[in-house]
């Protein structure tokens, strides 16, 4: 099909600041021969069609003239599923495919993706067949991780670490993640990976102040494997800063516009937490959200902190928040209005 002449793949150039590797300090994903920049950027929301192109693109774009190069994708991103991939290739084509061999790319499958029994789960054909058409979408001839999405109980795991290891073989994907795996799943994950000669490189969990179910069980798995994390929602949404601190939600807002948040999480004790983690910021000089990255960040358990944002300010929060190192009496503060070690408010 021709490209139409207001195309912005024919309308736009880029040329990346000089800057990018400056402001974000990388880190090993684990044992292995990748440094990641500590703050990673998530195309999950705000990437779909229902916001405009030109916006999308210049958070991608700042995000990397920030040193933000690990864009994190899923097939089924959007609003509609597939949009945020389409959107990525779009930026791709738009100028910063001539940065492809800076950038570190993922996405996943594991959630429903197309109707049927092959669009869902843990089977080859879909993980397979998933990765072709998020290829197609992205217009790029690889990703650096491919992850299985979550763990799928129907399927056998040997399966599903087969089809990763075989994708890897292909040259397709150069890594394999998983995501949503509980401790013990991703301890034989890593094994049979481990006994077809590929290395896990990645687990994404969720992990933030609201939510520290990882450290129970996963985050000591992952230390004993020598296995990095890439932890999303480390801002809870959005709800670890300060737009819902007064109990309203702003109209431009997640809580907004969102099927995956709204107004019931603000609570009297999600207020309570929040003005207590206010204060605990406003003493160390941090905004909430920048606090918030901060302690994510505080164990290189945590090889990066996978955000979402609205607008490019937001980047900048996380930027400056991957060169703070919180204090321990900072950390100490925290306890009280953070969820308990290994458990949950979200
Ligand atoms: P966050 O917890 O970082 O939430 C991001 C949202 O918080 C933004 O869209 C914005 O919402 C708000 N926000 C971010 N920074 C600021 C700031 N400085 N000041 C004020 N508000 C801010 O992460 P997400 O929940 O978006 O998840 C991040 C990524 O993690 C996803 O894109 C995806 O890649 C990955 N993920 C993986 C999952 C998995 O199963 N593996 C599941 C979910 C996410 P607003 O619209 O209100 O401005």
């Amino acid at each position: 099909m021709p490209i139409a002449a207001d195309d912005p793949r024919l309308t736009h150039a880029y040329e990346a600041a000089s800057t990018r590797y400056t402001d974000v300090p990388f880190q090993r994903a684990g044992a292995s021969g990748i440094p990641l920049p500590k703050v990673s950027l998530g195309l999950w929301q705000n990437f779909g069609r229902d916001r405009s192109f030109d916006s999308q693109r210049e958070i991608v774009l700042h995000a990397f003239d920030r040193g933000v190069v690990h864009i994190g994708l899923a097939n089924n991103y959007g609003p509609p599923y597939g949009s945020a991939e389409s959107t990525f290739g779009a930026v791709l084509d738009s100028g910063l495919a001539r940065y492809r061999d800076e950038l570190f790319v993922t996405t996943k499958a594991g959630y429903d993706m197309w109707p049927g029994p092959f669009g869902d789960g843990g089977s080859r054909k879909y993980l397979t067949r998933s990765l072709e058409q998020s290829l197609q979408r992205m217009n790029t001839d690889y990703v650096d991780v491919f992850y299985s999405h979550r763990p799928d109980p129907e399927t056998p795991l040997e399966e599903t670490v087969t089809a990763l290891v075989d994708i890897v073989r292909s040259g397709k994907a150069l890594y394999v993640g998983i995501s949503n795996y509980p401790a013990e799943l991703a301890r034989q994950a890593y094994e049979l990976l481990a006994g077809q000669g590929v290395k896990l490189l990645l687990h994404q969990p969720r992990y933030s102040l609201f939510d520290r179910t990882p450290e129970a069980e996963l985050f000591p798995a992952l230390r004993g494997l020598k296995v990095g994390s890439a932890v999303f929602s480390p801002l809870a949404q959005g709800l670890l800063t300060g737009k819902y601190i007064d109990g309203d939600v702003p109209a431009d807002s997640r809580a907004a516009n969102s099927h995956f948040l709204n107004g019931t999480a603000l609570t009297d004790s999600y207020l309570e937490r929040i003005r207590g983690i206010d204060r605990v910021a406003k003493e160390a000089g941090l905004s909430i959200p920048q606090l918030a990255v901060a302690w994510v960040l505080r164990d290189p358990v945590v090889t990066t902190a996978i955000i979402g944002a609205s607008r490019t300010g937001q980047i900048d929060d996380a930027v400056a928040a991957s060169q703070v190192e919180l204090a321990d009496d900072v950390i100490a503060a925290l306890e009280e209005f953070a969820a308990a070690p290994g458990a949950s408010v979200v």
